[in-house]
């Protein structure tokens, strides 16, 4: 008999003041009881709508119904039997516009925290001491290059190497992860976690050569001519996008990108490492997706004592998830929604000083529906901060592109591919972020898989 609880277990936190102050996860996750409770809310719908709103189509009533027996291990079989990535995404996964969006619970009340099961039933298996250790399946002889280490490069080469291929994948920076070791923070998503997962695909035999920057320390010819027969490119979006209001070549402001590598690939907030990082007191971040709220919430772990998010549309347009600004605001976040940066001002030393703003009003809707922000004349005011962070969009670095002979290209700079992640040149791959433009964790994982399928009946054709 199903638990017709209206809304879901609650999440065991942190306690805001406290967590404000450290890096340690905010969420603690739920206890065996807790989870078995929660899955008996899921009604086992036989149509699954759920499951269509999963990128990679979790088979999620039938873990959760496993999960609701108390058996957590076959739980953890039928998740990974679609999801390479299970406790990465049951941490960040936008659920609430996925798989939650579609639950039947929500007609009434709150819908079964899938991705909180999820979460649980991967963290439960990763405590298991009595794992079955992972062996390299025998190797088909072909070899195939993976660039770039976040979701959709790690869940193309898994899939790959499952299927005896030699992977071996090219990172630019010195640690494995991609987004998930550089972008987001320790306090979302720790990264032993993201660890585990890379040790997991060592296991099977992929191998990782960091601090390889395809397009200088070799090309993707290059990788050919070395004997690679097929490459998948999961280059991702990490080109910060800029305001170009005046004043943001002062002292003081960052792109959200820079200011989360340093911290969270580069662990600045720790005293036992040489990073540089200025400890800001007063801060404005610009922007509202995840990535501003991550920078805003580092930005006060670090020691500031104001932090503001500055956003040209309303509450109702906040692009972050529901969930990371409800965590900023407990944490004394303070939200300028309706103001847009008009300039960043300085001392005559070059250090920021303040952000001058103008205030903004909704207008007609655009292309995409969200209404128009329309500036509001003569209404200009300045916040008075040392420090500003941009977080306003990323998009694909240029070096591949310009690296690849006959590569084609998006207008937004994108690699242009089929469904199957084909792109213009044979033997190339591509998906995720480098592919659509800054999306999901999910997503990526997704294009990565699908990239792994068409290099695997490429290969098997040729
Ligand atoms: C701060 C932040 C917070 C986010 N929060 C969420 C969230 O909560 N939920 C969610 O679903 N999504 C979130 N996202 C988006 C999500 O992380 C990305 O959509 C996803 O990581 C894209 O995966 P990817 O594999 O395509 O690229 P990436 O994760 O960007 O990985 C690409 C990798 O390729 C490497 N690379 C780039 N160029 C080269 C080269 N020339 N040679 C070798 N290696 C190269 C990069 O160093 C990087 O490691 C967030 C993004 C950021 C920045």
């Amino acid at each position: 008999m199903a638990n017709m609880r209206m809304d879901k277990n609650p999440m065991p936190e942190q306690d805001p003041m406290i967590r404000s102050a450290n890096f340690d996860e905010v969420a603690l996750g739920y206890s065996p009881e807790a989870a078995m409770d929660e899955a008996r809310r899921c009604l086992n719908c036989p149509n699954s709508p759920c499951r269509g709103g999963c990128p990679v189509s979790v088979r999620i009533p039938e873990f959760i119904a496993k999960v609701a027996e108390g058996d957590f291990a076959t739980a953890y079989e039928i998740i990974t039997s679609t999801n390479a990535l299970p406790a990465v995404c049951g941490r960040v996964c936008p659920q609430e516009k996925q798989c939650e969006a579609r639950c039947v619970r929500a007609i009434k009340g709150e819908s079964v925290a899938i991705g909180r099961l999820e979460r649980f039933v991967a963290d439960w298996h990763m405590a298991r001491e009595d794992k079955a250790p992972l062996t390299p399946p025998a190797s088909n002889g072909h070899r195939v290059a993976v660039i770039g280490s976040g979701p959709a490069g790690l869940a193309c080469a898994g899939d790959l190497a499952k299927l005896g291929y030699e992977v071996t994948v090219f990172e630019a920076f010195h640690k494995a992860g991609g987004v998930l070791v550089y972008g987001i923070p320790q306090f979302r998503l720790p990264k032993e976690i993201v660890a585990a997962e890379i040790a997991q695909l060592e296991a099977l035999g992929v191998r990782f050569i960091t601090n390889a920057i395809v397009g200088k320390s070799l090309t993707v010819d290059e990788l050919f001519e070395d004997g690679f027969e097929a490459v998948f490119i999961g280059s991702g979006a990490g080109l910060p996008q800029f305001t170009h209001v005046p004043g943001e070549n002062l002292l003081g402001v960052y792109s959200a990108n820079e200011f989360l590598t340093r911290v969270n690939l580069m662990k600045a907030y720790r005293e036992d490492y040489d990073t540089p990082i200025k400890r800001f007191k007063r801060v404005a971040v610009v922007g509202a997706g995840n990535v501003a709220m991550d920078a805003a919430r580092v930005a006060k772990r670090l020691g500031a004592d104001s932090v503001t998010i500055i956003y040209r549309r309303g509450r109702d347009e906040l692009p972050a998830r529901k969930e990371e600004v409800e965590h900023a605001e407990a944490e004394g976040i303070a939200f300028e929604l309706l103001n847009n940066p008009a300039a960043i001002l300085g001392d005559e030393e070059g250090r920021v000083t303040g952000i001058e703003l103008i205030r903004q009003a909704l207008g007609e809707p655009d292309e995409k529906g969200r209404r128009r922000p329309v500036p509001v004349e003569g209404s200009n005011w300045v916040l008075d901060v040392d420090a500003v962070i941009v977080a306003i969009g990323t998009s694909p670095n240029p070096l591949i592109r310009s690296t690849t002979p006959n590569l084609v290209v998006t207008k937004k700079g994108g690699i242009e591919a089929d469904e199957g992640g084909r792109t213009s040149r044979e033997g190339v791959f591509a998906g995720g972020d480098a592919v659509t433009g800054a999306a999901t964790v999910i997503l990526a994982m997704g294009a990565g898989k699908t990239g792994a399928k068409s290099i695997d009946e490429y290969l098997k054709n040729k």
